[in-house]
């Protein structure tokens, strides 16, 4: 199926861009495994050789076609008038048939650039996950591995979490939280919530259902192209056959994005910032079946996200002002994490450069990624239709003339995986490896509204 088609104008995307580096953006699109047929840059190349030819053959015409209307009203003697008429008609429908050209081309244009990813920041390291750098590590000193710090077991010892009933609802990872791990996850929520707050972010609450339109156009595939096509993301069946084709948002960045799209922002108002408290649903179609264990991989879970859109030349630091808020979040949590650079395989469609941070769970006895922040420059923005006015530039500029924003997003907190870390890090044992606790960090406790009985904060 094609996706529903939202009010939004077709995307804007910088062919003449494409055209000229065909080797480099070839090569980017190979370094971050982009599934491409081959050729495709190259096709864009000469779709838009192609498209512009049209375009200059279709000016010409018009022009021709208006100097003989002209000619039409100023001609008194009748033959002439009458060649003249002829030649009109016949010049009208050249144009006609030359627009139906063009829309043909531009059409092929856009599918064939539109399967590009972004432009790769020349820091990010190439290659997998594996070549992901380590840019800095933080907080206290990582706990040995343990298996008895397991998050499932000390859950089940506390009544924390109910994946029994979340299979029986549901299916397999769906869950209940329960007792204090549903008062972790208010609390977690209002903590994350205030400190993005503090830093100027504006609280907002997301829809949880999407356009399949503006997932795509935000860099998410709903379905992939394989056979059978994979589905990355839970569909919805429209009750009116006529109503777009709608999805359940995989995160709050695409609700976001879309919040601001079709719009024009004066650069005195940039950069906006906005948190937003919603639900990410991942279908998690081909996950890797050890990380399922528990909460660590599931199909729902409450996600605050930090977006933001600025002028180009912002995007960069933004992306630092938003990483030293995510830093913030976690120091106040005392958990041992770490701060990646990601690879180019691991950005995805959209992001121009990725930053992951990874805490430790020594149950699981591993790293795991529990926040992730990407500068998308100007992929989402062209997609979305994103301007803004540069300072000092005529307010009467046409907007499509003005200059494209950047979109960035960043995990606040991911709710579960917190979860999981904070539990695997807290559980307290005496000196008969019996479970007495849980320790909680203090940065929660004005937001904790439970008793503070079982030992629990
Ligand atoms: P992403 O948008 O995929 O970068 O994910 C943002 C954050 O959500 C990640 O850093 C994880 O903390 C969390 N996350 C992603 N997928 C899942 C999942 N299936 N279950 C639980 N948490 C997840």
């Amino acid at each position: 199926t094609k996706p529903s088609p939202s009010e939004l104008p077709q995307p804007r995307l910088d062919y003449r861009s494409i055209s000229e580096n065909i080797t480099s953006k070839s090569l980017n699109a190979l370094n971050r495994k982009t599934r491409l047929p081959d050729g495709t840059v190259a096709s864009v190349a000469r779709a838009y050789t192609e498209l512009k030819r049209i375009s200059t053959e279709l000016n010409a015409k018009r022009n021709a076609r208006s100097a003989v209307g002209e000619r039409v009203r100023r001609s008194s003697d009748a033959p002439e008038r009458e060649a003249a008429i002829a030649e009109a008609s016949r010049l009208k429908a050249e144009v006609r048939e030359l627009e139906a050209t063009l829309d043909v081309a531009e059409q092929q244009c856009l599918v064939s650039a539109l399967s590009l990813p972004n432009d790769t920041h020349p820091k990010s390291p190439l290659g997998p996950e594996s070549a992901a750098i380590t840019l800095s590590t933080h907080g206290p000193d990582p706990l040995p591995s343990d298996i008895k710090r397991d998050h499932v077991t000390i859950s089940e010892h506390f009544g924390l979490l109910d994946l029994k009933s979340g299979s029986t609802v549901t299916g397999s990872s769906w869950y209940f939280l329960k007792n204090e791990a549903a008062l972790l996850e208010l609390a977690l929520t209002n903590y994350a919530m205030s400190i993005a707050i503090q830093h100027g972010f504006t609280p907002v609450t997301t829809p949880d259902v999407v356009r399949s339109d503006i997932a795509v156009r935000c860099g998410f595939q709903p379905r992939d192209d394989s056979d059978p096509p994979v589905s990355h993301m839970y569909h919805i069946t429209p009750t009116n056959p006529s109503s777009p084709e709608l999805v359940l948002a995989g995160t709050s960045e695409i609700p976001l994005g879309g919040m601001f799209a079709n719009k024009v922002y004066s650069s005195l108002s940039l950069p906006l910032k906005v948190v937003g408290i919603g639900h990410s649903f991942r279908a998690e179609a081909g996950a890797r079946s050890a990380d399922t264990r528990g909460l660590y991989r599931v199909h729902q879970f409450t996600k605050i996200e930090l977006f933001s859109i600025t002028e180009e030349e912002r995007s960069e630091s933004m992306m630092e002002e938003m990483l030293s808020i995510q830093k913030s979040i976690l120091d106040g949590l005392h958990l041992p994490y770490k701060v990646l650079d990601m690879p180019t395989e691991e950005l995805g469609a959209s992001a121009y450069r990725k930053y992951d941070i990874e805490a430790w769970m020594p149950g699981r006895g591993t790293w795991g990624e529990v926040s992730s922040l990407s500068n998308c420059t100007d992929y989402q923005a062209r997609r979305l239709h994103i301007r803004y006015r540069p300072q000092g530039s005529s307010s009467d500029s046409a907007p499509t003339r003005l200059p494209f924003a950047h979109t960035l997003n960043g995990t606040a907190a991911a709710i579960p995986r917190l979860i999981v870390a904070l539990i695997e890090n807290g559980v307290i044992f005496n000196g008969a490896d019996e479970v007495t606790g849980l320790r909680l960090p203090h940065a929660l406790r004005p937001f904790w509204i439970g008793s503070k009985d079982r030992n629990i904060i």
